[in-house]
């Protein structure tokens, strides 16, 4: 743990004088907020991986770009999507009425995962990025005060409907999805998703593989046309090909081959 903290002095310091730590292409280069880096590096994420440090600078430049990212299972892809999508989401709870961001991904056991990740990115995170401090001593009027955290809320099949729709009373910032259910909600309990700014295709093989191609035909044409759109997968296949020219704009394509 002490190894971590040194780590994360020495990258604070080193963004602080707007320099790379590790040089290019490392997570301390890319203009991350101060808590997400100090998140990463306690989290042991030291140096980004090939699909991270191509997707991520894209991703958070202005105006937001589209993105189509190929790159085999365990390279990462995760992290590639979450980090920008945090650091939009200005890593707080938006008390506007409406989801912002949204990943829909093939199951939902990855669902749980994809949760989980981006919960633990999230957590501790402080305007200034240093460590709470007096959390503890803090009196009612203040607490009420605290801008609160990103709220998660989780779209799979296998829950209660009745469940389901508390959690979108709740107005939570992230929506993770399986197609299936969330169309049933678009559809049945007119969840809109008009306020939705970011939204991840995790897994989109899987995705089409599963049959849920016309699922998220539907979906695409809730969503409002100025988002940004984000398509991860393992394979393209021609159908993939096809969604992505259909529901993205002209997408930055990367593509890394096995062995990246
Ligand atoms: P993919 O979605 O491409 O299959 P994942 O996002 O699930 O890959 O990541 C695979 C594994 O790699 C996970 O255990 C994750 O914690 C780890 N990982 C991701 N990014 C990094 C990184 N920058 N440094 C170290 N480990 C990482
Ligand atoms: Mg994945």
């Amino acid at each position: 743990f002490k190894d971590a903290k040194d780590a994360l002095k020495h990258a604070i310091k080193g963004q602080k004088h707007g320099q790379a730590v590790t040089g290019g292409g490392s997570f301390q280069s890319m203009g991350l907020h101060p808590s997400l880096l100090r998140s990463l590096i306690l989290r042991g994420y030291r140096v980004p991986t090939p699909i991270q440090r191509a997707s991520i600078p894209s991703l958070l430049s202005s105006p937001p770009r589209d993105l189509v990212g190929m790159a085999r299972t365990g390279s990462g892809k995760t992290l590639a999507y979450m980090i920008p999508l945090i650091q939009r989401l200005g890593g707080r709870h938006s008390t506007t009425f409406g989801t912002r961001a949204l990943v829909l991904v093939p199951a939902r056991e990855l669902a749980l995962q994809v949760l989980k990740v981006g919960k633990e990115l999230a957590r501790g995170w402080t305007s200034s990025g240093g460590e709470h401090a007096g959390d503890n001593e803090m009196d009612e009027q203040a607490e009420s005060k605290k801008p609160q955290a990103l709220k998660w809320g989780l779209i799979v099949g296998g829950e209660s409907l009745d469940e389901q729709f508390e959690v979108i009373t709740s107005n939570p910032d992230v929506l993770i999805a399986t197609p299936g259910r969330l169309l049933h909600l678009a559809v049945e309990m007119n969840l809109d998703l008009k306020s939705i700014q970011y939204v991840v295709f995790d897994e989109a093989d899987r995705l089409f593989e599963m049959g849920f191609e016309t699922a998220l035909q539907e979906i695409l044409h809730r969503l409002p046309s100025s988002r940004q759109t984000l398509l991860f997968s393992a394979t393209l296949p021609k159908s993939l090909v096809e969604f992505a020219k259909a529901g993205l704009q002209n997408p930055k394509l990367i593509r890394l081959d096995a062995e990246s």
